[in-house]
């Protein structure tokens, strides 16, 4: 019987992170030395929008460089770590169980969502990858439910990640310091994840100013949800980092026990 994993959050940052990924470096490798080895990555990214989940299920997913006008070596990088046909499929299960309509994906890559930050967590990309999208339209309690879903996985040897962002609002980068309402959003999530009040975080459009400036569009903020899902009633939330990078892309990473 594996050991329960934790679950994580992580701020995948822009492209280039992939490249040079600054301060957020050492939080990402560090993750990879002392998490204990899973069997698997399970990872939520911001960056695959479909109507109702789905997972990729290729036996090797292409590394896919989904952006445009970047520099050339970052469409050079490939992260070759083989796929899990078994756990999409395990997956697709739990979430039909749950009531939830799913399905797999047999030719879908991992976008850089996932590979950005593994490249740094397991740079030797030797841990299988499945990738399940989001469902911008569908919200966060949506995205708690898929979380919740998948729960089980974690206790048989799988890392479940949502990676998004903590603020996303591209519109806003700038130089200089951080924008006060982006360090205001930070606080105010930290607030109900350390309290549990998943509810009140999952209307955080309507209970905070700072929400709609934070996230013009949700997509990067749900990844959180499916990671809070996942780490059942009685987590202990540690946030392993809040550096804000362009004046406004807060780059939280959370990690659930
Ligand atoms: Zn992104």
């Amino acid at each position: 019987m594996a050991a329960q994993l934790p679950t994580l959050f992580l701020s995948h940052g822009s492209p280039m992170h992939a490249l040079q990924p600054g301060a957020v470096r050492g939080v990402w490798e560090n993750l990879g030395r002392t998490l204990p080895r899973p069997k698997a990555l399970l990872i939520s990214s911001a960056h695959w929008e479909t109507g109702s989940p789905e997972l990729t299920a290729a036996e090797k997913p292409e590394t896919i460089h989904d952006f445009y006008g970047f520099p050339k070596p970052l469409y050079e990088i490939q992260y070759p770590a083989k796929g899990s046909p078994a756990l999409a499929f395990r997956s697709v299960d739990l979430l039909k169980q749950a009531g939830l309509t799913a399905k797999e994906d047999p030719v879908r890559g991992l976008d850089h969502g996932a590979w950005s930050p593994l490249l740094y967590m397991y740079p030797e990309a030797d841990v299988p990858v499945v990738q399940v999208s989001v469902q911008t339209g569908l919200g966060p309690r949506h995205h708690l439910d898929v979380g919740r879903a998948l729960a089980p996985l974690a206790k048989e040897g799988v890392l479940i990640l949502g990676s998004g962002h903590m603020t996303h609002n591209l519109r806003e980068r700038r130089d200089g310091a951080p924008a006060p309402y982006a360090r205001d959003f930070q606080d105010w999530v930290k607030q109900r994840i350390d309290r549990h009040a998943l509810v009140e975080l999952a209307d955080y459009r309507k209970r905070t100013p700072n929400g709609v400036r934070a996230h013009p569009t949700d997509e990067h903020f749900l990844p959180l949800f499916v990671a809070l899902g996942a780490a059942g009633e009685s987590y202990t939330a540690s946030r392993i980092y809040d550096g804000i990078e362009m004046g406004a892309l807060a780059m939280d990473a959370y990690l659930f026990n």
